[in-house]
């Protein structure tokens, strides 16, 4: 996904979420208010039901008592009270706490007597007010329905209720009075409320969204940074580091993405130095054997000794060169993390055979080999090859850097779970100043280049990253004119 598509990605999802929780409050709210109206409006029609039912009651029992009291009975004495209470009915129905009700009442038949509404009120319940008459029962039925989330777009629209309410005339049959309360007041509460609803719901949905958008993009300029600098890093410029300041999780992605770049750099610098010391080492033997070649193309058909000497030089430059490549192929084939074999074997037996071989190559030194004391066999599980080479690499260095008539001892033993292998000698020793820098490749101190010993300075490198990739650690002592002493601990094995 690119850069700007996950920007409009993160706009249309904060717009949805911002639209999704501003609405549901929205909604909630409304519905809250509407509902509450609605039973506002449904008690006060109870009420003003029960108010006008009792002054119609109280009305026509008056009535009928001041009819009887003139002397009048039967029908007309029915007919008199009915008059006077209907005369009597606007002025007793219009006092506060009642008036803002409908009323109408209406014959045992169904016809309309009298009614608040010029034209009788919902003339089409006859049948629900003919079931209140015949149960004399208070019925209450819904006269008009109400929606109930309509309020949130157009003008509230609430339910209006009518209460059947029976009641027993002069004449001794049942009518009905209907009383209908509209809740105008509560539908005009809704109406109020839903402007200022809708703003705050308008300012809030944006509100979010300009919050939701800055810090994204707060983020994504932070990460951009990041790009911009890893970019750089890509085409090159690996001194190039990314923006740190701060303490939030990105910093925090930063340091380590520059602390990557560091161990990149330093690997790669070194590989720089490798190469240049590894061409650099092979140039010398590869010009010596040129120069070898013109002088046998020159003189060598003249003179036999020139000849001799010429194909000499460049057997033994060409050696040199064999023997260089073999180490660097060593160092690379260490590098890249030697596949290890697991064999038990006795350390103390592979000891005394290099001892032997290094003894028979440096004859001539008449040095004095000294090997494990311990006669027992001091067996681990590894791999026997890759022991072999760091025990030759340390004691042919012993060998070179010791005079003649010296002494080179090596000690094994085991140590947990490690084997021990001490290789010492009583050479020149290794100034203060070189020692952190002896294992490092292509180094050879002053001294050794002076006495021209022939190393490339690859033999500690390489026997340290043998031992490294066997999990074990390597380590010096030395003092000079007196001796050194390598100590390597290596891992014993699963026996
Ligand atoms: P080289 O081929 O020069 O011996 P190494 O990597 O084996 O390369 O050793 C690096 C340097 O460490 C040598 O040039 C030498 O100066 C020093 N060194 C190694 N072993 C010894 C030793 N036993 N006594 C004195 N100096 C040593």
């Amino acid at each position: 996904m690119g850069r700007s598509s996950l920007r409009a990605w993160l706009l249309v999802v904060s717009v949805l979420f911002a639209a999704a929780v501003v609405g549901g409050i929205a909604i909630t709210t409304y519905i809250i208010v509407a509902d509450g109206m609605q039973g506002v409006a449904a008690d006060a029609t109870q009420r003003m039901a029960t108010s006008a039912s009792t002054v119609v009651r109280d009305a026509l029992s008056e009535a009928e008592v001041a009819a009887s009291a003139q002397g009048f009975a039967g029908t007309p004495r029915a007919q008199i009270a009915l008059g006077t209470v209907l005369t009597r009915l606007p002025s007793l129905l219009g006092r506060p706490g009642v008036a803002e009700a409908d009323c109408a009442l209406y014959s045992a038949t169904g016809e309309p007597i009298w009614s608040t509404a010029p034209t009788g009120l919902w003339p089409g319940m006859g049948a629900l007010r003919n079931q209140a008459a015949a149960a004399d029962k208070i019925t209450l039925s819904t006269a008009q329905p109400g929606g109930m989330l309509s309020g949130l777009l157009r003008q509230a629209k609430l339910a209006v209720r009518v209460v059947h309410v029976p009641i027993v005339l002069p004449d001794g049959t049942t009518g009905v009075l209907d009383v209908t309360y509209r809740p105008v007041t509560e539908e005009r509460v809704i109406d109020a409320v839903r402007a200022p609803m809708a703003a705050l719901a308008i300012s809030a949905f944006f509100i979010m969204v300009l919050l939701m958008q800055t810090s994204m993009a707060w983020v994504l300029s932070l990460v951009d940074t990041l790009r911009r600098a890893a970019d750089s890093i890509e085409a090159g410029q690996l001194d190039a580091r990314l923006p740190e300041a701060g303490t939030n999780e990105i910093s925090a992605l930063a340091h380590s993405i520059n602390r990557l770049i560091e161990r990149l750099q330093r690997r790669s610098d070194a590989q720089a130095r490798f190469v240049a010391d590894a061409s650099h080492e092979l140039a010398t033997p590869v010009a010596g054997i040129r120069g070898y070649t013109s002088i046998l193309r020159a003189w060598g058909a003249e003179d036999p000794k020139v000849r001799d000497e010429a194909v000499d030089a460049i057997d033994r430059e060409s050696r040199r060169m064999a023997r260089l490549t073999g180490d660097l192929l060593n160092l690379l084939h260490a590098d890249q993390g030697l596949v290890l074999k697991t064999e038990r074997f006795d350390v103390n037996a592979l000891v005394r055979d290099r001892l032997a071989a290094t003894a028979s190559r440096w004859i001539d030194k008449d040095i004095d080999y000294i090997g494990p004391e311990d006669e027992d066999a001091l067996v681990m599980s590894g791999d026997p090859d890759r022991v072999e080479d760091i025990v030759s690499i340390l004691l042919d260095n012993a060998s070179k850097y010791t005079r003649a008539g010296g002494q080179v001892t090596v000690k094994t033993k085991r140590r947990r779970e490690m084997v021990v292998l001490e290789v010492s000698d009583t050479g020149q020793g290794i100034p203060p100043d070189d020692l952190p820098r002896i294992f490092d490749r292509f180094f050879r101190s002053e001294a050794s280049r002076a006495a021209g010993e022939g190393g490339f300075g690859l033999g500690l490198a390489i026997a340290k990253s043998i031992v490294d990739s066997m999990g074990g650690e390597v380590e010096v002592q030395s003092e000079v004119d007196k001796g050194t002493t390598f100590i390597v601990r290596v891992p014993r094995g699963r026996l």
